[in-house]
């Protein structure tokens, strides 16, 4: 199928983005890689009337630590997660993400920015925001906003962007001595969205006591969500096998996935429970080297 009719914009600076987004209404839509929306458009799952192109925009391709967080810069490119020195060192949760996002040709043009303002469960970027507590951060007509991870994703496709909102940076905290994560999805076939998937990312002190710990799913419920209460149930103690083996179960229950054809309601709770033990013992392994 080919897209509807659109008319083609093109903004090369975040000001003149808004401007023109302000300008056309509703109907307008960002474009950053593409690999979502036109994908969407050709199905006539979206319709957009007019396509901003912010691509090219100077300035928004970065990853860096600065203070306390980690900077990534909305357009900064799978790829470019994926072959950063800096994540693989320090973050190697992004590469396990990464490596088992569609494809090296979607991924040289899919940005961050792009997989989480697209608001689709089956992304596995949103599932790292969850574990790792991202704060996302906006440009829109009175300014700027900071939208912590818990209040971004609305509903079905939906996210706290306004039609005006240009998502220029994710941060999340940077690593210290004792944090780990990890990811891990199961897909049916490389380059598949994922029959399930689960991050992880805990910061031990020096006792080995769980101090913070966020757990993120990737598409077992309508939109992105953590385990709040798996989270509950380890932060504070020393994460033992028994512990593990508890937020597993509370992990299983408390995602929300439907049957369909990647597989039954009850395959994907199991598959949630296995691959939550582990990405926290992954996790773990990692906090401890
Ligand atoms: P776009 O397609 O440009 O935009 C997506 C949406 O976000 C649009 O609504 C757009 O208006 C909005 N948007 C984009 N950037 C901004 C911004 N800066 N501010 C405000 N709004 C913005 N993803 C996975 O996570 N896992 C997979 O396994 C996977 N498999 C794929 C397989 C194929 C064959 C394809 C084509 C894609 C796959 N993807 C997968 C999606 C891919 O990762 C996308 O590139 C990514 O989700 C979106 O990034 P983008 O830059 O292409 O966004």
């Amino acid at each position: 199928m080919i897209p509807a009719n659109f008319t083609y914009h093109k903004a090369s600076s975040v000001k003149e983005a808004i401007a023109k987004a302000e300008e056309l209404g509703e109907e307008a839509k960002f474009m950053s890689g593409g690999h979502s929306l036109l994908p969407m458009m050709k199905l006539r799952f979206a319709t957009p009337e007019h396509i901003i192109d912010i691509s090219k925009i100077d300035g928004l391709s970065y990853i860096k630590e600065e203070g306390d967080v980690l900077k990534i810069g909305a357009l900064t490119t799978q790829t470019e997660m994926e072959y950063s020195e800096l994540m693989r060192e320090k973050y190697p949760i992004f590469s396990d993400a990464i490596k088992l996002t569609a494809d090296p040709s979607v991924r040289n043009v899919g940005t961050l920015g792009g997989n989480i303002a697209h608001g689709d469960a089956a992304n596995d970027q949103p599932a790292l925001m969850f574990a790792m507590r991202a704060t996302i951060i906006a440009e829109g007509i009175d300014g700027t906003k900071e939208i912590p991870i818990d209040e971004f994703f609305h509903g079905f496709y939906m996210t706290a962007l306004e039609p005006t909102d240009v998502l220029v940076e994710i941060q999340v905290p940077k690593a210290k001595k004792g944090s780990g994560g990890a990811y891990h999805k199961v897909e049916r076939k490389v380059g598949d969205y994922a029959t399930a998937g689960v991050a992880v990312y805990l910061e031990l002190d020096d006792a080995g006591v769980c101090q913070e710990i966020g757990i993120g799913l990737t598409n077992v419920s309508a939109v992105p969500m953590r385990v709040d209460r798996a989270e509950d149930l380890l932060r504070g103690q020393k994460i033992t096998e028994d512990l593990i083996e508890q937020a597993g179960v509370i992990a299983s229950e408390d995602c929300e996935p439907g049957s369909d054809l990647r597989g039954s309601e009850a395959y994907k709770r199991s598959l949630v429970n296995t691959i939550t033990k582990r990405m926290l013992n992954k996790a773990l392994e990692r906090a401890n080297h």
